[in-house]
C-alpha cells in the first residue's frame, strides 16, 4: 500500500515535472477561437556581437527560458535576439499564424523547417524596408505556419529591435488574430479620432484668437499622436510607407518632439516668463537635451539618446509638476487644469515606464495607459483653455464695465467742461480779434517805416545830390550882385550925364571909372558867372526830374516805362550812401517799354539794391567791391540783375529770405520786410525771381517781367 502510494506519488511527481518541462519547452495551442501569448514558452538568446548564423543557433545550447507572458529585455541596440519556440497544435486548423506584435522592431527574420525542400527557409520583415513589402499590410509582423494536428514544429526567430525590446508573440488563427486587431483598431482608432479632433479644435481656435497658446497646444497634441501611433506602426503604414528611416527613428525624433512642444505649451499657457523668471530660463535649457538626443540617435548612439530623451521627460514632468504647483498656490485658476491634466498624463507615463522595467505586467491595459493618459490630459487641457476663454471673457467684461463707467463720467465731465470752455472762446475769441487787429495795424505801421525808411533814403539822397549845384548857385549870385551894382553904378553915371555941361569930359570921367572897376573884365566875369548858375539850375532840374521818376513810388496806375530810367534814377538816390569801396557797373541794354507799375518796381531796385550794399559792406574779406547791374531781353521778358561781392547766403537764408520779418541784420538795421515787398510787386507784374548765392562771394538775383503785363 505504502509502495503503492509512493509509486503514484513519483509518479505525479514525474508528470508534474514533465508537465512543466513542457510547458517551458512548447506552446499547446487547443483552442481555435482565441489567440494565446507565447511568451512563457520561448527561449532566447542574446548575441551581443551580431555574429551568429542560422547554422550556429541550430548548434547552440545556451538558449534560456523566459517565464514573463512577453519576453522584455531592456536596451539593446546592438546586440541580436534569437527565440526559439516549439508549437504543438492539437486545433484542428492546420493553417496558424504567429503574431510579432512589436511594430517598432528593426528587422525580424522567422527561421522554420520546410519540409518539401527539406532545409530551413526564411522570410525577412521589419521598418527597415518599405512597408509595401510586407505580405499582411498591417503594422505588426504576422507569419504563416502549417502544423498538422498533433504535431510539433520548432521556429526560429531573430530580431533585431533599438528600442526597449519587448518581444509580445502570439499564436492564433486567421480568424481569431482578425478579430483581436478589430478591437485593437477601435481602441487606436477611438483615440486618433479624439486627438484630430482636438488638433482641428485648437487650431480653429487659434486662427480666430489669434493666441499662441492654441498653437502650441495643438503643436503638442500633433506630437503626442505621433509618438503614440509610432509605437504601433500606424504612421508607418499610412503616412510614409515608403521612408524606412523615419519609421526606424521615429521613437526617438516624436518623443522629442513632444517633449519640447509641450514646454513651450507650458509656458505660453502658465505665463511662466511673467510669473517665475527663473523656471522660464531653466525650461529653455531643457530643449538642448532633446536636440542633443535626436541627433546622437541620427548619427547611430540609440542607446545613450534612449536614455537622455527618458531622464529629460522625467526631469521636465517633475519641473512642470513643481511649477504649476507653485502657480496654482499663487491663485491663478488655469494651473489647476493643467495640474490634473499633466497628473494624469504623468500617471500614464509611469505606469507605461513601470512595465517597460518589468515592474508591472505587458498587458493591454498596461500597453495603452499612453492612450488614456494622453486622451485624457488633451482632454481636459482643452477644457482649461476653453476655461482661459472664460477668463479672458470675464475679465474683458469687467474692463468693459469700467471703461464704460468712466466714459460715463467723462461724459459728464465733458459735458461740464463743454461750457466752461465756450464761455472762455467766446472771451478769447474777443482777445484774439483785438489782438489780430492790433497785429496788423503793426504790420501796417511796419510797412509804413519801411516806406518811411526808403523816403527818408530818397529825401537824404536829394539833399545831397541838390546841395552841389544850389551851392553853386548861390556861391555865384553873390559876386553877381556886385557886378551888376558896378554896372548899374556905370548906368547910372551915364545917366547923370549932364548935356549943359562939357560932355566929352564927362564921358572921360565915365571911361576913367570903367578902368577903375575893370569893366572888360567884370564883363566876362558876368558871363562866367551867369553860365555857372545856368549849369547849377540845370543840375538842380535834372535831380528833381530823378527824384520826379523816383517818386512814381506811391503811383497805383499801370504805365509804359523803361526799366533803364528807374535803375538810373534810384541809383541817384543811393550814389550818396554808397561807400566808397563800390563800383557801381552798369550794363544796361536796350530795352523796350513795358507795362508796369514804375514806383514800385523803383522800390523793388532800391530794396535789392540796398541789401547788396549792406551785404558788401559786411564781406571784409574783400577789399574792393562791385555791384553789377544788367538789363537785358530774353524772349518775350525783360530781365533786370543785381550782382553783389557780399557776404552771400546760406541755404538756410536763401529759404527764408522772402518770409516777412526774416532778417539777419541786428535790431533796428532791418525790418525784414524789403524782401516780402519785393516779392509781392514782382508777382504782381507775374514776374520771376531768381536768387544765386554763395557764402563770401556774393549774390544774384534776377528779376524777369513779362513785356506785356496781364493781370491776374
Ligand atoms: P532786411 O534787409 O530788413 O534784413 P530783407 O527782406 O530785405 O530784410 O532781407 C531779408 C534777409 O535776406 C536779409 O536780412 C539778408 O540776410 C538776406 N539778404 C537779402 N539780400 C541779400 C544779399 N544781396 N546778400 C546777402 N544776403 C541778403
Ligand atoms: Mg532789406
Amino acid at each position: 500500500m505504502k509502495y503503492k502510494t509512493l509509486n503514484s506519488f513519483l509518479f505525479l511527481f514525474a508528470a508534474i515535472i514533465f508537465f512543466i518541462n513542457t510547458t517551458y519547452a512548447q506552446v499547446i495551442y487547443s483552442d481555435e477561437s482565441k489567440i494565446i501569448p507565447v511568451g512563457s514558452s520561448v527561449e532566447y538568446l542574446i548575441d551581443e556581437q551580431n555574429t551568429y548564423t542560422f547554422n550556429d543557433i541550430l548548434q547552440n545550447k545556451n538558449f534560456k527560458h523566459n517565464s514573463l507572458d512577453v519576453l522584455n529585455l531592456g536596451i539593446l541596440p546592438t546586440s541580436s535576439i534569437w527565440i526559439r519556440l516549439k508549437i504543438l497544435n492539437k486545433s484542428n486548423t492546420t493553417h496558424l499564424i504567429l503574431q510579432l506584435d512589436q511594430p517598432t522592431v528593426d528587422k525580424v527574420i522567422f527561421y522554420h523547417y520546410d519540409t518539401f525542400l527539406k532545409k530551413h527557409v526564411s522570410i525577412t520583415m521589419g521598418e527597415f524596408q518599405l512597408f509595401g513589402l510586407r505580405k499582411y499590410l498591417t503594422p505588426d509582423y504576422l507569419f504563416d505556419i502549417t502544423i498538422p494536428k498533433g504535431r510539433i514544429h520548432t521556429y526560429y526567430i531573430k530580431i533585431n529591435c533599438k528600442e526597449n525590446v519587448q518581444i509580445p508573440l502570439y499564436i492564433g488563427t486567421s480568424t481569431s488574430l482578425f478579430n483581436y486587431s478589430v478591437s485593437k483598431n477601435l481602441i487606436s482608432g477611438i483615440y486618433i479620432g479624439i486627438m484630430l479632433v482636438m488638433i482641428l479644435y485648437n487650431l480653429f481656435i487659434y486662427t480666430s484668437t489669434k493666441d499662441k497658446t492654441y498653437l502650441y497646444y495643438s503643436i503638442f497634441i500633433i506630437t503626442t499622436l505621433l509618438t503614440q501611433t509610432h509605437l504601433q506602426g500606424y504612421p508607418f503604414q499610412v503616412l510614409w510607407p515608403n521612408s524606412p528611416w523615419l519609421a526606424m527613428h521615429g521613437s526617438f525624433i516624436f518623443p522629442s518632439l513632444v517633449g519640447i512642444a509641450s514646454l513651450e505649451f507650458f509656458k505660453e499657457f502658465l505665463r511662466i516668463k511673467e510669473r517665475l523668471k527663473r523656471m522660464y530660463y531653466l525650461s529653455i535649457l531643457f530643449i538642448i537635451p532633446y536636440c542633443f538626443a535626436m541627433l546622437l540617435s541620427s548619427l547611430g548612439f540609440y542607446k545613450i539618446s534612449y536614455q537622455i530623451i527618458e531622464i529629460n521627460a522625467g526631469v521636465i514632468s517633475i519641473f512642470m509638476l513643481i511649477a504649476s504647483i507653485v502657480i496654482y498656490r499663487m491663485n491663478y485658476r488655469e494651473a489647476r487644469y493643467f495640474l490634473m491634466g499633466w497628473s494624469i498624463f504623468l500617471l500614464g507615463v509611469c505606469i507605461y515606464i513601470l512595465k517597460d522595467f518589468d515592474i508591472l505586467p505587458y498587458n493591454n491595459f498596461t500597453r495603452y495607459t499612453m492612450h488614456f493618459g494622453s486622451g485624457i490630459e488633451v482632454i481636459l487641457l482643452s477644457f482649461a483653455l476653453a476655461d482661459k476663454i472664460n477668463i479672458l471673457k470675464k475679465e474683458k467684461e469687467a474692463s468693459q464695465a469700467e471703461v464704460l463707467m468712466a466714459l460715463k463720467e467723462n461724459e459728464k465731465l465733458i459735458t461740464e467742461q463743454n461750457i466752461e470752455l465756450e464761455k472762455r472762446v467766446t472771451k478769447r475769441t474777443h482777445e484774439l480779434s483785438t489782438t489780430l487787429k492790433n497785429l496788423k495795424d503793426t504790420q501796417a505801421q511796419l510797412v509804413d517805416a519801411e516806406k518811411m525808411a526808403s523816403l527818408g533814403q530818397l529825401t537824404a539822397g536829394i539833399a545831397h545830390e541838390i546841395n552841389n549845384p544850389i551851392n553853386f548857385v548861390s556861391a555865384n549870385v553873390k559876386p553877381l550882385q556886385l557886378d551888376i551894382d558896378d554896372l548899374l553904378s556905370i548906368i547910372q553915371k551915364y545917366e547923370n550925364i549932364n548935356p549943359n555941361e562939357n560932355i566929352d569930359e564927362q564921358i572921360k570921367n565915365i571911361d576913367k571909372y570903367k578902368n577903375q572897376i575893370d569893366y572888360t573884365y567884370l564883363k566876362q566875369e558876368i558871363g562866367t558867372l551867369l553860365h555857372g548858375i545856368g549849369d547849377g539850375a540845370k543840375r538842380t532840374a535834372e535831380i528833381v526830374k530823378g527824384l520826379r521818376n523816383f517818386s512814381r513810388l506811391d503811383e497805383g496806375d499801370i504805365k509804359t516805362a523803361n526799366l533803364n530810367e528807374g535803375i538810373e534814377s534810384t541809383l541817384t538816390i543811393v550814389r550818396s550812401a554808397m561807400p566808397n569801396n563800390v563800383k557801381v557797373v552798369l550794363n544796361l541794354g536796350e530795352l523796350p517799354l513795358i507795362e508796369c507799375y514804375p514806383g514800385k518796381l523803383n522800390q523793388v531796385f532800391l530794396n535789392a539794391i540796398n541789401n547788396s550794399v549792406h551785404a558788401m559792406q559786411k564781406n571784409k574779406i574783400v577789399p574792393n567791391h562791385t555791384l553789377t547791374i544788367s538789363t537785358y531781353v530774353l524772349d518775350h521778358s525783360v530781365c533786370v540783375s543785381i550782382e553783389d561781392t557780399g557776404i552771400g547766403m546760406s541755404d538756410e537764408v536763401k529759404q527764408k529770405m522772402f518770409e516777412p520779418f526774416f532778417t539777419t541784420k541786428d535790431v533796428g538795421e532791418g525790418t525784414g520786410l524789403g524782401m516780402s515787398i519785393v516779392f509781392k510787386i514782382i508777382e504782381s507784374h507775374n514776374g520771376n525771381i531768381d536768387v544765386q548765392s554763395a557764402i563770401n562771394k556774393g549774390t544774384k538775383i534776377t528779376f524777369t517781367l513779362p513785356k506785356k503785363l496781364v493781370i491776374s
